[in-house]
């Protein structure tokens, strides 16, 4: 078949790897020539404090990306193969995508969804300003198996409970959507990135290292970064995938999978993970019938953000934002408590510690601790939202206010608000020999596997030892959120 397009681009966003990739695939198999791209977003990066886990995980991974497409152009025998791989820019994608598209004369960009309302609106105006220069706008599915209308119930509506959804998507599953899409047998059509195009890196560097971008190193990410750093979770994980129903919920045992930062930015395929999963269940494996249920949480959380933009600010419930947090400096020392560890509630410090030590936080904590800043020191759920998309190395911004969201009960398909989860009990029940305690919140490590959950029972800790006492009660605090749910009951 005779390629549709002289000259076309791809624009890597959230899927940086050069493999089982829709864009890519559609680009090489439709396109004489193509180029790709990803452009660091100053709109994104400015804000950002100059250490940042996220643009070192991104960086890296371009490294890989990039040679990724040289080694496909080679063993295709593209023309001056050599010559082929990433375009990097920095800038504003608004411009500086059409003027590439521009400056190269392509007629079409290719990129995958992003179904972010801010990047609904920016691709909208980004395919805009590529008319005025001559080329069009392709965007296809990837990130997720199912995304916007494809699961929808009985009467065209989109779910609100996730159970019905995950019965109605496991249904709809078949070989079609979960078949990688091949890039290496069009990877011939990769071409040679003219010399003055692209942002020049330091001398033997084919990325801009860090410091070019504006940014400095951080310490060692605790995960390693592109595609190979995916492949070598995910064979780690395949080891133990099938315990993982037993294992998940103890943040002291190896039990997840560690891939949602590589799930985050594409890294991996989606597609990939799903078939393994779907594969492993159907030969009977609880672990990946499980797995592969979490894996399909995340589908559930990206429609709703589809179908319901408003749950980025407000409640999903709305009525909910009826509800009245704390404020003033009381809430806010309790915050920044809470921020830094130092609640004395132990699971509760050391999973913040976590997250700050390492931008992972275990799912269980997630829920611990997102409870404990809404049901115990009765604070927003935004606030702690934005707290975690400062910190999580995988922030996704469906699932992170889906999470929140099921956390406040104010969500689609939440815990209801008068489920409130003891921080004490949940220590014992999840860390019963305080091993992930100990880890993280070191000063209480000599304390015995009973004592190390509620430390204050032991009465004075004696000056060696820095540790606050609780800076809420539980029972009381338990008290006062019935009370401040009160103006949603039977809603
Ligand atoms: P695994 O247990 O191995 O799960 C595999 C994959 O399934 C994950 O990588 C993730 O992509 C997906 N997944 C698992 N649980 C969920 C879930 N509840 N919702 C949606 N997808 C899920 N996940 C994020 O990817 N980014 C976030 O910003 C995020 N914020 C969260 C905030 C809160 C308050 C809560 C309660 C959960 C949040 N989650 C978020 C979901 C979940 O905690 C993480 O996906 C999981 O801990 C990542 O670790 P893992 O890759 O080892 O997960």
């Amino acid at each position: 078949m005779k390629p549709q397009f002289d000259s076309a681009l791809v624009w890597f966003r959230r899927d940086l790897r050069s493999t089982d990739h829709a864009a890519l695939h559609y680009a090489l198999k439709q396109s004489r020539r193509v180029w790709c791209v990803f452009v660091f977003d100053t709109g994104i990066l400015d804000p950002l404090p100059r250490v940042d886990r996220r643009v070192v995980f991104i960086r890296d991974s371009l490294v890989e990306l990039d040679q990724g497409l040289r080694h496909l152009a080679r063993d295709q025998e593209a023309p001056h193969a050599s010559e082929a791989g990433l375009i990097v820019l920095h800038g504003d994608p608004l411009k500086e995508i059409p003027r590439l598209a521009q400056k190269l004369g392509v007629q079409a960009v290719f990129a995958n969804h992003d179904d972010e309302p801010a990047a609904l609106t920016r691709d909208a105006q980004v395919r805009g300003r590529l008319s005025d220069v001559g080329a069009a706008l392709f965007t296809s599915k990837d990130h997720v198996i199912f995304e916007r209308n494809e699961v929808l119930t009985a009467n065209d509506t989109p779910y609100g409970v996730f159970t019905p959804y995950k019965n109605n998507w496991l249904k709809k599953v078949d070989d079609f959507y979960l078949q990688a899409y091949p890039v290496a047998k069009y990877a011939q059509h990769l071409a040679a990135i003219p010399p003055d195009v692209g942002l020049k890196a330091a001398k033997g560097e084919r990325i801009p290292s860090l410091g070019e971008l504006g940014f400095e190193a951080t310490e060692d990410l605790k995960i390693p970064t592109g595609m190979s750093g995916a492949q070598a979770l995910l064979d780690d994980f395949l080891e133990r995938i099938d315990h993982y129903h037993d294992t998940r919920d103890f943040p002291g045992v190896k039990g997840p999978s560690y891939l949602s930062t590589h799930l985050r930015f594409g890294t991996v395929s989606i597609r990939l993970l799903a078939r393994l999963a779907w594969d492993r269940r159907q030969a009977g494996s609880a672990g990946a019938h499980t797995w592969l249920s979490e894996l399909i949480w995340r589908d559930f959380y990206h429609q709703v953000m589809h179908h319901h933009p408003h749950v980025i600010g407000h409640s999903f419930k709305r009525e909910y934002d009826k509800i009245k947090w704390a404020h003033g400096k009381q809430a806010e020392a309790r915050f920044a408590a809470w921020c830094g560890g130092r609640t004395g509630y132990p699971l509760v410090d050391a999973a913040m510690r976590q997250i700050n030590q390492t931008g992972y936080m275990h799912n269980r904590l997630r829920m611990v601790v997102a409870s404990f800043l809404i049901k115990d020191l009765g604070i927003d759920w935004r606030w702690g939202e934005r707290y975690f998309a400062e910190k999580l190395l995988d922030f996704d911004l469906a699932a992170n206010n889906g999470g929140w969201q099921w956390a406040a009960s104010t969500g689609c398909d939440a815990q209801p608000y008068f489920r409130i989860f003891n921080p004490i009990s949940q220590s014992q029940k999840f860390d019963g020999a305080g091993k992930f305690i100990r880890r993280y919140v070191p000063e209480l490590a000599h304390l015995s596997d009973k004592a190390i959950h509620a430390p204050w029972l032991l009465g004075d800790l004696g000056d060696a030892v820095d540790y606050p006492a609780p800076i809420v009660q539980h029972d009381e605090a338990r008290a006062e959120t019935l009370d401040r749910y009160a103006v949603v009951k039977g809603s």
